[in-house]
């Protein structure tokens, strides 16, 4: 299917302080679907504009909505480049198929990115650690009280000018594991990136920073023993001997950026793990001297060191100021890959030309 350019024109106008995800570009690329006209309709990119939506879309009721995350940077020669769009796409198809929303061919799905991406391409920032962020998303629209699925959704995919998670450099952050609320149980939706997950951990969260922790750290929903991911990161521990993550339970979202650590560790012949994490195991390590450090990884800010977890009465403390030897190794790494700056031995990288 071609994707119809309604109009082309860009006005850049990028502020001093970006905040995350509050600018947005010039274009939006849209698609409907309607299940008596036969499924997906026309594609379009188009002007940025506010949606014309019914109240009683079912989007607003029974919460079927889903998106993506990802980013574009500009490279040190000048090129414009993608990392692993097409594993969002998937992602986007997998998160689609949970929530009973219909999927996209991923041929066009992807397209549809890189085509808006080249439109509003003099949107990138070109400073170091800027980028531009992809928020692929899909809701249901058709007007309707009755709980079942939408035969209306609405594809749209929007741009969004970002500067640096952290300004102030590569901080470390700490954060509170919460054993008092739960994000995702085994066979739910976790892990889909579908918006009603992130709506019931806002509590935590909220929580958390009135305790002047950034993040929450989220156990299992079912025994609260074992740890499963942050906010919007995976998490990785660093024992002396081993690497280790949480393995993908159904409860946690498959991350890109943890599927490219991973890699990144086997490469450099790192004990790399997906299993079990017990928090208690995460407490002992510490106290035996056995953990060397925790970061998490996620689109946004690519690696976050920990500098502080604080689990009941225990409290891990890393440097405040500094950030772990391993995780600034594989932040130079991934983010010298986006920029161009190091090799792209696995093909990560898409480019537009
Ligand atoms: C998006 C997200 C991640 C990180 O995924 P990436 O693909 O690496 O950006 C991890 N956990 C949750 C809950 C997320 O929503």
């Amino acid at each position: 299917m071609n994707i119809e350019v309604l109009e082309k024109e860009t006005n850049v106008i990028i502020p001093e302080n970006l905040v995350f995800g509050k600018v947005f570009t010039d274009h939006v690329f849209e698609m409907d679907y309607d299940a008596s006209k036969g499924g997906w309709q026309k594609p379009v990119i188009k002007k940025f504009e506010k949606l014309n939506i019914s109240p009683a879309a079912m989007v607003f009721h029974y919460g079927q909505a889903i998106f993506e995350g990802l980013k574009a940077y500009k490279q040190v020669d000048g090129r414009i480049a993608l990392f692993r769009p097409e594993k969002n796409v998937e992602r986007l198809n997998k998160s689609a198929a949970r929530m009973s929303i219909p999927q996209v061919d991923p041929k066009l799905a992807l397209e549809a990115i890189l085509e808006l991406v080249r439109i509003d391409q003099d949107w990138i920032p070109t400073k170091p650690g800027y980028s531009l962020y992809i928020r692929p998303f899909m809701i249901a629209t058709e007007e309707c009280f009755g709980v079942r699925p939408s035969d209306n959704y609405k594809f749209i995919i929007l741009l969004s000018p970002v500067g640096p998670y952290y300004p102030e450099g590569f901080k470390p952050v700490p954060i509170m594991v919460t054993d008092k609320y739960v994000r995702a149980v085994r066979k739910g939706t976790g892990e889909a990136k579908a918006a009603g997950n992130y709506a019931a951990g806002l509590i935590a969260q909220a929580e958390a920073k009135k305790e002047g922790y950034t993040q929450v750290l989220w156990l299992d929903a079912v025994e609260q023993k074992y740890i499963e991911e942050v906010g919007a990161m995976n998490i990785f521990i660093q024992f002396k001997d081993e690497v280790a993550t949480p393995m993908l339970s159904g409860s946690i979202l498959p991350g890109v950026t943890r599927m490219s650590v991973l890699q990144l560790l086997k490469d450099w012949n790192y004990n790399v793990t997906e299993r079990l994490i017990s928090i208690q195991e995460v407490v002992e390590s510490y106290k035996n001297g056995n953990l060397l450090e925790i970061f998490g990884t996620g689109t946004a800010a690519v690696i976050s060191s920990v500098s502080k977890l604080k689990y009941n009465n225990n409290i891990l403390q890393f440097s405040d100021e500094q950030a772990g030897e391993l995780g600034i190794k594989l932040y130079e790494e991934l983010t010298g890959i986006q920029y161009g700056k190091i090799e792209d031995k696995h093909g990560w990288m898409t480019y537009i030309d």
